[in-house]
């Protein structure tokens, strides 16, 4: 990653922060971690040897709850942008006003070089390295890139292991056997479908408004399966192989069988267009699910989209965002929109700390109802203060955090001063 994820994260909690009028203090309690942990994990290789990587589990905010946030495999993992992305975690559980904090962890190794073997050597060691700071009421990691429902079971199972008993809370994204959530693979795309529809509505465009999807992947796919079901059109969609587009409409379910035959959604029969074309395509919805930075300037120049929903993390560049800004297209950001996996981690984990186990259909009534009560939220913090909504998600999440955090700091200087 070339940009310092971690000082972009402290300068949008400046900018919220100057909006509240905040305290230097909070403010400074804001720009640190609450706690960060850089480990050595050991791992078996099948040659015999042992290899020695770094991982990083770091907690950015526990004033409003345990921290949660996913655990990413990659080479490019650093304890700058493990921090950067954890305290992007606290906004994300605030925006939406979930009991959490935000944490984020990662190990520096590229799992596509590792065995399955390997892979869970490597697992268990990360989650005997960290035992000690994660925990159903501390900080409960999940899955992020290169990361899933196997790892997340090996991690609940070395916690079982390390701590003496099953504590199925202290990770989330597992399998249903090992405790995890019915609804939470589709979390995401049913959390950016509330989005788009209240949009849609709010903004008044047609009931069948054309939708157009970068990236048909977990988040993608299912999104555009729903939006078709929904009566949107859905005129263009692309993978990492290219962009299909039918203005009439693509048949999704056609779509995906294609995709699932042949490995991409450009041998299915629609008009086959430059992936660079895709976002300028004339429709009333776009939604970046692909990449980060997948909308720089010249993109942003060209969108002809009205509303544009952020089902990817942080897809529209700054510059991008001054752009679509000034020409008023109006952008769901990241936080919100692509916050359904993050909202059903939370049920999981609630379900697990309460020994229960809810149906799909509770889950994704829940879902929904904490999607649009975020949504509406966030339109009331922008019109208030004359906001854009990616400005108004931040000062409505900082703001929450800062809450609880001067609570607490409240609390301690009460107690000094009574003893
Ligand atoms: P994924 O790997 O399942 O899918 C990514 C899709 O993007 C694939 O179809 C891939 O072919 C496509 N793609 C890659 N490069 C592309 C390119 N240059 N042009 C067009 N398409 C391209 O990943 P995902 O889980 O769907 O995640 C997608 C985005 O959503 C990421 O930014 C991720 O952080 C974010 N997100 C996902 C979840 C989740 O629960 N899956 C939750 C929150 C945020």
């Amino acid at each position: 990653m070339t940009i310092d994820l971690h000082q972009l994260a402290l300068h949008s909690i400046d900018s919220a922060a100057d909006e509240l009028g905040m305290a230097d203090w909070v403010r400074a309690t804001l720009h640190q971690p609450e706690r960060s942990l850089a480990v050595q994990v050991p791992y078996r290789a099948d040659d015999g040897a042992i290899r020695v990587v770094p991982g990083y589990r770091v907690a950015h905010s526990m004033a409003r709850g345990p921290a949660k946030g996913g655990t990413r495999f990659h080479m490019d993992v650093t304890a700058t942008e493990v921090a950067g992305l954890a305290t992007l975690m606290s906004v994300k559980t605030a925006v939406v006003d979930l009991p959490l904090g935000g944490g984020k962890g990662g190990i520096t190794v590229d799992p596509k070089q590792l065995s399955e073997t390997e892979l869970e050597s490597l697992t268990r060691s990360y989650t005997r390295a960290i035992a000690g700071s994660i925990g159903p009421d501390l900080d409960i990691p999940a899955p992020d890139v290169n990361t899933g429902q196997r790892h997340m079971d090996w991690m609940a199972d070395e916690f079982a292991r390390v701590t003496g008993r099953p504590q199925p809370g202290v990770v989330t994204g597992k399998s249903t056997a090992a405790g995890g959530s019915l609804g939470r693979d589709t979390a995401t795309a049913a959390g950016c479908r509330t989005v788009v529809i209240a949009s849609a509505r709010r903004m008044e465009l047609p009931a069948d408004a054309r939708v157009v999807i970068q990236g048909f992947g977990n988040a993608g796919a299912p999104l555009a399966a729903m939006l078709a079901a929904d009566g949107f059109r859905v005129v263009g969609v692309s993978d990492s192989r290219g962009a299909i587009h039918d203005p009439r409409g693509l048949d999704i379910g056609a779509v995906a069988a294609t995709k699932a035959a042949h490995g991409s959604v450009i041998h299915h029969d629609a008009e086959l267009i430059a992936p660079e074309d895709l976002l300028a395509l004339d429709c009333e919805i776009l939604v970046p699910a692909a990449l980060e930075g997948a909308i720089d300037a010249a993109e942003a120049e060209r969108v002809r989209a009205r509303l544009i929903a952020e089902a990817a993390n942080g897809p529209v560049t700054d510059r991008a965002d001054a752009i679509l800004h000034d020409r008023q297209i109006t952008v769901v950001p990241d936080v919100l929109a692509s916050a359904g996996g993050v909202i059903v981690s939370c049920f999981e984990w609630q379900q697990n700390q309460r020994e229960e186990r809810w149906s799909a259909r509770y889950v994704a009534d829940r879902l929904e109802q904490r999607m649009r009560h975020s949504l509406d939220d966030l339109w009331a913090v922008a019109a208030a203060r004359d906001l854009d909504l990616r400005t108004a998600a931040m000062v409505l999440g900082v703001g929450r955090i800062a809450a609880a955090i001067e609570e607490r700091h409240g609390l301690d200087v009460a107690r000094e001063l009574a003893s």
